[in-house]
């Protein structure tokens, strides 16, 4: 496609590229919109029929299949619950190994063990072109297009997906060769399920002490204490307006989600051999969470199932 958009500051111009977005869910949809805002031609495919129809509404196209989604693609970004998805979405006779143009760029933005791209690697034909490129943001950066791109892979061909990253995050960070998007991404997520469980309990100490979470949440937001989940992401209902758990706790990031990264954090640091018993702890924190039935509801849902040291101990 020869068209030439305008984007960013609008002093530069880009080439719109045909993308094939596949995973269109609380993060893949609106990062598709956004692409099609950019004035990408996105032609996108989901499971589920109902996600395919939100990017047509936005001015995508829908795919039938994978096949469908990638055949005359010149990027494939792929948006997957975890690395069993990933994989089955790019092996085999249907998947988009098989089905994409051989100069196609594949850029997997789930997040996954930094093993998966690899394995993608191997099981590609050579020379085909691939990077790792997890997101942080959540699901007000997907939709705002202010994510933070973790990117592992080849350096210049980083530099040339950039701009189109840039449509959808303000930040794309080079972490070194593939599966390194994905190190930085476990990093990172660790650190945010131990911050939200934390916050989570200084809340409910504070209030059980007859604090207002109000007062309190802007006390530690302006202390030592501050972190990002009291920044945008207040995990007491009625703190802030926008966050998940002012809406039930629907939306968001899943605690499925959460306990799959802490349990990516735990199986690198082991196989690292790097002691990391705080993240251990948040992994068996959420694990109970979703025990207790809320796996579906958004992860600062934590606030309200305070679990116990002796529960959390019990997890293997
Ligand atoms: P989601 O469950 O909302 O979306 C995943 C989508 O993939 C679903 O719509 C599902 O139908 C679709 N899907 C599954 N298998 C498929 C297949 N074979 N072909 C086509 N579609 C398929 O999940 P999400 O919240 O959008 O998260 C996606 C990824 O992004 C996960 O790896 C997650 O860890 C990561 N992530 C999520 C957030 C967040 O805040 N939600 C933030 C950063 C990273």
């Amino acid at each position: 496609m020869a068209t030439e958009i305008q984007q960013g500051t609008g002093q530069e111009t880009r080439a719109a590229l045909r993308v094939a977005f596949i995973g269109l869910g609380n993060m893949g949809g609106p990062m598709a919109a956004n692409l099609v805002s950019a004035g990408h031609a996105v032609r996108g495919f989901d499971l589920s029929g109902a996600a395919v129809e939100r990017l047509v509404a936005a001015g995508g196209k829908a795919a039938q299949s994978i096949p469908d989604a990638v055949r005359d693609a010149q990027v494939v970004i792929t948006m997957l619950p975890a690395g069993e998805h990933v994989l089955a979405a790019y092996d085999g006779p249907q998947g988009v190994l098989a089905n994409a143009p051989q100069d196609a760029v594949l850029i997997d933005s789930s997040t996954v063990p930094p093993e998966i791209p690899r394995q993608l690697a191997k099981i590609a034909r050579s020379g085909t072109q691939l990077l790792d490129a997890p997101v942080s943001g959540g699901t007000a950066g997907a939709a705002a297009g202010t994510l933070t791109f973790m990117v592992g892979g080849d350096a210049a061909l980083v530099e040339r997906m950039r701009p189109l990253l840039g449509n959808m995050g303000k930040a794309i960070h080079h972490g070194g060769p593939l599966g390194a998007g994905q190190t930085l991404k476990l990093c990172n997520n660790m650190l945010l399920g131990i911050l939200m469980a934390g916050t989570s309990e200084a809340l409910r100490l504070g209030i059980a002490n007859g604090l207002d979470p109000k007062v309190l949440s802007a006390v530690m937001q302006q202390s030592s204490g501050r972190n990002w989940t009291l920044e945008v992401y207040n995990p007491c209902p009625g703190v802030m307006e926008n966050a998940a758990s002012s809406r039930g706790y629907t939306g968001g990031f899943a605690t499925d989600l959460m306990a799959k990264d802490l349990r990516l954090a735990h199986g690198a640091a082991e196989s690292s051999n790097v002691a990391t018993p705080l993240g251990d702890l948040a992994r068996r924190i959420f694990e109970v969470h979703r025990a207790n039935g809320h796996g579906g509801l958004d992860f600062s849902s934590i606030f309200q199932d305070p679990v116990t040291l002796a529960q959390a101990l019990e997890v293997k």
